[in-house]
């Protein structure tokens, strides 16, 4: 038997594979199976190493029981594992709640979610507001299963994201918010400073770089104390007809079947504004509006995480990088060569020019910092910038991607100490990505008390707690 995740980048071929009913099925089966490899999948949405394992694989989809309590004016839910977002949110919907932070998509469960530091944008990741995570993995001295509550300290730090590597979460205890409404529209700005500016204004807005035309299209968005717009039923199918369908069906038809770089160069200086209305301001449910269909067709993803005050020079070297990629220069410019020399990239750059030409808006998101030991936007006392690289290239065709991937992750952890995220993407070796974490040697800690045998770990994560990196220094 084996299974593949959503990107078809991986292939899971497990030895045995179980859907328990309830916690105590969990518990047989982790008695059953004692000295085994054991690791727990969501939906299979990432594109990393972290949903690998050939021992037992458990999916605990049936785990997806929803309770949500007040706590003073918020509110706090107990999530089943494999509750997916969109189950949780209808549950939380109906006790006039909703989450915090919400990532474009909703298939996702709520353990494998958190495990990869999943986000959207203008607020934490969805890790930094979970409250208690209760956990199935062995007792050392009896060696038999038993549940463990992680709610304190640096274990809960550590297990608000985890990368599947402490053990079987069996369910997550999150903060959630009263369900609110957002206001958005769109504006196209050539300069950034104009779209950071406007975060005072629009705090959970996200852009996007569009390449060939090179100016940032902005999603302005806030909390808006309105109700919702009489149009805002209007404005949903527009985004789910000419947003979700429209524009990804013209950018499968540029990529997938005509092929040619100069027709992608001009769709996008040209065509791809044209299917954005701007300044029509529209307010609808939070829920409704954060999300998009975006798992509607099959894609590939590297995101990659630079502080604020790295942001301005990552966005000009990505818009250098992917000139060169494309063919359309030869060199960067004279900064951004000299660091390439002197981070020993030359070579790379070479193998990567007119390799890939990029065919999708680069989404931007702020992320504050999170109360974690290891997603993305741990630590540190300036919010995150996620900048994603997505290719509709079919599966057989990544080949370009790939060496595009490779190239912006090396050279942007080198040059903007850039953390990729855990749950996309994620080329680098092991002692490279644990050295931008200052805080995995404490994970380490944890994992080795809690799972001191490894029984939870994949070859990735193994190589994760094994590795040893220089730490960077994040102001
Ligand atoms: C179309 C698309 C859009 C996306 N959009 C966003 C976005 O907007 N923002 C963002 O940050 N990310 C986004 N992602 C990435 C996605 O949110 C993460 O990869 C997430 O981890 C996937 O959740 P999943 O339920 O599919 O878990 P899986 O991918 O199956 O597993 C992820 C990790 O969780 C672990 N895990 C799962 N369940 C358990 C459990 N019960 N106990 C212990 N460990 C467990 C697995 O072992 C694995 O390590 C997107 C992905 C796709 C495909």
């Amino acid at each position: 038997m084996h299974r593949k995740n959503f990107g078809r980048n991986r292939v899971l071929q497990p030895s045995a594979a179980y859907t328990p009913a309830d916690e105590q099925e969990v518990l047989d089966i982790l008695d059953r199976h004692h000295g085994q490899s054991i690791r727990a999948v969501g939906r299979l949405h990432s594109w990393s190493e972290a949903v690998l394992g050939d021992g037992v694989q458990l999916d605990l989809r049936r785990l997806n029981s929803v309770l949500l309590e007040p706590d003073g004016d918020q509110f706090v839910a107990t999530v089943g594992a494999g509750c997916q977002i969109k189950r949780l949110l209808k549950e939380l919907n109906r006790g006039g709640a909703t989450l915090h932070s919400l990532g474009l998509i909703t298939v996702q469960t709520i353990a494998g979610a958190i495990s990869t530091g999943t986000h959207g944008s203008g607020r934490h990741s969805m890790s930094h507001y979970v409250e208690e995570v209760r956990l199935a993995r062995y007792d050392e001295s009896t060696g038999q299963s038993f549940i463990d509550e992680l709610s304190a300290g640096e274990p809960l730090l550590a297990a608000r994201c985890s990368l599947g590597s402490l053990g079987i979460i069996l369910s997550v205890k999150i903060r959630c918010r009263p369900q609110y409404n957002v206001q958005e529209h769109f504006t196209e700005s050539r300069q950034l400073e104009d779209v950071l500016d406007a975060e005072a204004s629009y705090p959970i807005q996200q852009f996007y770089l569009i390449p060939w035309r090179w100016s940032y299209f902005i999603q302005h968005r806030r909390e808006d104390a309105g109700k919702r717009s009489r149009l805002s039923k209007l404005y949903r199918l527009y985004w789910l007809s000419v947003m979700d369908y429209g524009l990804h069906l013209q950018i499968l038809f540029l990529e997938r079947m005509l092929r040619s770089r100069r027709m992608i160069q001009f769709a996008f200086r040209r065509i791809v504004s044209a299917f954005l209305i701007r300044k029509w301001k529209v307010t609808d449910r939070s829920s409704s509006m954060l999300v998009m269909k975006h798992e509607a067709f099959r894609h590939i993803e590297i995101e990659l995480f630079v502080r604020r005050d790295q942001l301005a020079d990552a966005l000009r070297f990505t818009q250098e990088a992917i000139k060169v990629a494309a063919g359309k220069e030869s060199t960067l410019s004279a900064d951004n060569q000299q660091k390439i020399d002197e981070h020993g990239m030359q070579e790379s750059l070479d193998e990567l020019q007119d390799q890939y030409c990029h065919h999708y808006p680069i989404c931007v998101r702020r992320v504050l910092p999170d109360d974690t030991l290891i997603s993305m936007a741990s630590g540190g006392n300036q919010d995150w910038y996620a900048l994603s690289f997505i290719s509709y290239a079919r599966p057989a065709r990544r080949a370009g991607f790939s060496l595009f991937a490779n190239f912006m992750a090396q050279s942007m952890s080198r040059l903007f100490q850039a953390r990729p995220h855990w749950g996309k993407i994620c080329p680098l070796e092991a002692n490279e990505l644990t050295a931008l974490y200052p805080r995995f040697d404490s994970f380490r800690t944890v994992c080795a008390s809690l799972d001191p045998k490894g029984v939870f770990q994949n070859d990735w994560t193994t190589a994760l707690l094994e590795a040893d990196g220089n730490v960077a220094d994040i102001p």
